[in-house]
């Protein structure tokens, strides 16, 4: 069968250490690459379950257990009519150097299943979580695999799968993360994905600025309107900068009197997605609704863009644009949010343009706050403890802090840039988590 997204993840990772100088130095790694190209087990199986009418529904469930050398499998679940073994395949495979930056001793792993919680009732995505779990827990546990959500995945589904696990099995492990804060999950975790791209980014401003500017006075477009694009918004509202755009899977919502969105205004899409409604609620006066689009087009100037939807959400014609609207940040909260021809064209501009150029950062490295903290959630449930918010918030800056120092020293050292072009994250990020990944192998 075809796999063009993982063979999209695949090349992305291979173009860049071997630009690199990663295989003259170890040349050992070269072997590593092809081994760690296949997924140490894939387990495919049957769901089925019973819709509100009583009729028999069956679905297609699986889990990629894809590389253990640095701890257990982990990694989200994504239940999205979109998901076949190719997807998993590339979110696993993004998965195993994510969770090797975050610096944590997690393996890298992915799961879901084709069912479309959208249109289904609260009780039917019950039964399915139950039927999807039944199987799945065979197959996981503490030490063995830990998943989490992804795409629509969140607390409440976490939950109906955890009380499952745990009758099936008999046991209460840390075996999901993303739980509910009363029955074992990490404060922060919610928030750690948002939180942490927003950190990783204020690192790169500062880099790029000689320490002079910060987040205040920036316009940030994001895409997106779930749970990363949210609480990316918030921290960015916090700091100082204007969000311009949102979105979801129909269109885009875009600001149109530079007040840019309230937190008020977060709030109200947060509820608005626990009742599965569109966005298209929310415009009015102050923000109109592009349907059909996605934002990068449509937002004016912009400083900062965030992709925080899903994959292949910015086009090589988009990054273009992006260019021309001024934007000079780019990073992505969603998994391979760029295509390589857009990432291409963000990388041609800053050997160009050196200094002045648009700086990219891959989700692998921006967006990985929140596998960190699912990390910390796994280290308090191991040790029965709890952590504060401000703990595990004081330790999601640190992750992040050492995961851009981390990609941005590699860079310097694999990929010599030239004098005072911007170091490239993307490759900086490639071979640090690749190298730590193959030494352990
Ligand atoms: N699905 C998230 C990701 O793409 C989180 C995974 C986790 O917490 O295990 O990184």
């Amino acid at each position: 069968m075809a796999e063009p997204e993982f063979e999209q993840a695949r090349k992305e990772l291979v173009s860049t250490l071997e630009a690199s100088s990663l295989f003259e130095k170890n040349p050992e790694y070269k072997r590593a690459l092809t081994v760690a190209s296949i997924p140490e087990r894939v387990i495919q199986f049957r769901v089925t379950w019973e819709n509100d009418k009583n009729e028999v529904q069956v679905n297609n469930g699986y889990r990629v257990q894809f590389n253990s050398a640095l701890g257990p499998y982990k990694g989200g679940l994504r239940f999205h009519p979109t998901v076949n073994l190719s997807i998993l395949k590339f979110l696993g495979f993004e998965q195993i150097f994510k969770n090797a930056l975050t610096g944590l001793n997690m393996g890298g792993g992915k799961g879901g299943a084709d069912f479309d919680p959208k249109g289904k009732s609260d009780n039917e995505i019950r039964k399915f979580c139950v039927a999807f779990m039944k199987e799945l827990s065979k197959h996981i546990g503490a030490d063995t695999d830990v998943p989490a959500g992804d795409i629509g995945v969140s607390p409440r589904e976490i939950g109906w799968m955890f009380g499952t696990y745990r009758a099936a099995r008999n046991r209460w492990e840390g075996v999901l993360t993303g739980k509910g804060g009363s029955w074992g999950g990490s404060l922060i975790r919610p928030e750690a994905t948002g939180y942490g791209l927003v950190y990783y980014v204020d690192h790169m401003i500062q880099y790029a600025s000689g320490g002079k500017e910060s987040f205040k006075g920036k316009r940030v477009a994001i895409s997106g309107s779930g749970n990363v694009a949210q609480y990316a918004a918030l921290k960015v509202i916090e700091l100082g900068g204007t969000v311009v755009s949102l979105s979801d899977s129909k269109g885009a919502l875009i600001d149109t009197e530079g007040k840019g969105f309230s937190p008020e205004v977060i709030n109200e899409i947060a509820q608005l997605k626990v009742e599965r409604k569109a966005l298209t609620a929310l415009e009015n006066h102050s923000f109109k609704y592009v349907e059909g689009a996605r934002p990068w087009k449509e937002v004016g100037k912009v400083d900062v863009a965030l992709p925080s939807a899903t994959q292949n959400e910015v086009s090589e014609e988009e990054a273009k644009a992006l260019i021309d609207a001024g934007a000079k940040f780019i990073a992505e909260g969603s998994n391979m949010g760029c295509t390589q021809e857009a990432i291409e064209v963000f990388e041609a501009h800053r050997k160009e343009k050196k200094g002045e150029a648009i700086w990219y950062a891959p989700g692998k490295a921006a967006n990985a706050g929140g596998v960190a903290v699912s990390g910390l959630e796994m280290a308090q449930n191991s040790a029965r403890l709890k952590w504060s918010s401000e703990e595990v918030d004081e330790k999601l800056k640190d992750i992040m802090k050492n995961c851009f120092e981390n990609c941005l020293s590699t860079a310097k050292e694999y990929l010599t840039p030239a004098d005072g072009e911007f170091p490239s994250l993307v490759g900086g990020a490639n071979v640090a988590g690749f190298k730590k990944v193959a030494a352990a192998m």
